[in-house]
């Protein structure tokens, strides 16, 4: 029976072609954790399969040679757009196609882009935009494998560097991008809360300062690392930044059980940065991208509980006698900091679950509290279900030298500590019986 016959007996419109997403019902436009269950995928494509199979194959079959030759122009960017079909799966699969269109959902981002990791998205994204003599400007402190790649790895290939301090001001961003100005600037890229100081960076104002420095082709792109609020409580494309990276790996995984990366922007930024993925294959395989979507499924339902019973604990630490202090965005409306609570308020719409406890003491405080923790589990990385607590200054932040340790507040008596969705009662309980190990 062909597809018009069939038509004929049912009245349905013939379909080859997936079904157009459901964005909207009766005017009203959809929220992004409804649009997680179906967007991007039609089960009539899968033999009706409800969840998207797993493609496991490494080339597809063109229709036609011509059709072939034209799937290899949009790869290879001789025409605009990118390719219209499936080729290669070093280039793109039905699962990281169905990963992307999610992904964009949630910022409301033109076009996205999945990786085999949050570094590999960085990376693709900083070789697709630099050339030798360029400048790429950065917020300071940065994800420590981020700074490598800026200052050592692409200052091999003759690529400078200026940075700002996370929270600076806009006179202070002026000041910066003013004197990167005389040289060309391909960049500039931030991260927003800084790790492990948690200031946060006015984007509205980097945005401002850079329409007023740099015009027309001159003008050098926003990116920004938005990991560790995003996409619930931060979504930096309104404040004015025109790329959004994403170490997949944390609360967007969630699960602490994959690997991944993703970079969401406009069309233009993003058919750029997928030229480079397709010539050097950093995209995620399809295993990792449905275990994505699943993840995606339950992002707002996580996030929120872990937001949730991060601020409950957070309020437990905080007046516990042998806490120093909480470094958690939540109290900044309380804090000292009027500069800080502004942006938060500006650009923030939750603390998130990663914060920063100084116990009194030094590292044998540190270390006595961290070896009596019996939920949380004694781990770097964060975003994950279960509750992790660390310390950087032993740990991930153990090669950085004594001074800048200093200047960044990574001290002795500093335990990071990523809030999961457990009972928050559950948490408050281990952390209360830890103390008293202290
Ligand atoms: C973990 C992390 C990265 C790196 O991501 P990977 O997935 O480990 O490669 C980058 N930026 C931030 C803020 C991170 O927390």
């Amino acid at each position: 029976m062909t597809d018009e016959t069939e038509a004929d007996l049912t009245g349905a419109t013939p379909r080859r072609r997936p079904r157009a997403n459901v964005e909207s019902i009766g005017g009203r436009k959809l929220r992004p954790s409804t649009m997680m269950m179906g967007h991007g995928y039609d089960p009539v494509l899968s033999e009706g399969s409800l969840k998207p199979p797993i493609f496991l194959t490494s080339t597809f079959v063109f229709p036609n040679a011509a059709a072939g030759k034209r799937h290899f122009e949009g790869v290879t960017g001789k025409r605009p757009g990118g390719a219209e079909g499936l080729v290669y799966s070093r280039f793109n699969g039905p699962n990281q196609e169905i990963l992307e269109d999610r992904l964009a959902v949630w910022e409301e981002a033109e076009d996205a882009l999945a990786f085999s990791s949050g570094m590999s998205a960085i990376a693709t994204l900083f070789l697709s935009m630099v050339k030798p003599g360029d400048t790429i400007v950065h917020s300071g402190p940065l994800y420590a494998a981020t700074e490598t790649l800026v200052a050592r790895i692409l200052g091999r290939f003759g690529v400078n560097w200026l940075d700002f301090p996370a929270g600076a001001t806009r006179a202070e961003i002026d000041a910066v991008l003013t004197k990167a100005a005389t040289g060309h600037v391909a960049l500039i890229y931030l991260e927003s809360p800084a790790n492990p100081t948690n200031a946060l960076v006015d984007v509205e104002a980097v945005a401002a300062s850079r329409d007023a420095i740099f015009t027309g082709e001159n003008k050098p792109p926003i990116a920004i690392d938005n990991t560790f609020l995003g996409p619930l409580w931060a979504q930096p494309l309104k404040q004015g930044a025109d790329i959004v990276v994403y170490s997949l790996t944390k609360y967007a995984g969630g699960h602490s059980d994959l690997v991944a990366g993703g970079v969401l922007g406009t069309k233009a930024h993003i058919n750029t940065i997928r030229l480079m993925r397709n010539t050097i294959g950093t995209i995620c395989d399809p295993n990792t991208a449905w275990m994505l979507l699943r993840s995606l499924e339950t992002l707002e339902l996580r996030m929120s509980r872990a937001g949730e019973n991060a601020a409950k604990v957070c309020e437990f630490l905080a007046a516990h006698p042998k806490v120093q202090h909480v470094g958690y965005l939540g109290f900044l409306e309380r804090g000292e900091d009027a500069r800080q609570a502004d942006i938060y308020r500006r650009h923030c719409t939750g603390a998130g679950s990663t914060f920063s406890l100084y116990l009194k003491g030094g590292e044998t405080e540190a270390f006595a509290f961290l070896d009596a923790l019996r939920i949380a589990k004694l781990a770097v990385s964060l975003g994950g279900t279960e509750t992790l607590a660390s310390h950087p200054a032993g740990m991930t932040h153990l090669s950085v030298p004594e001074a800048r340790k200093q200047a960044l507040g990574i001290t002795d008596n500093l335990v990071r500590i990523s809030i999961g969705v457990e009972d928050a009662d559950d948490l408050i309980a281990d952390f209360e019986e830890a103390l008293k190990a202290v």
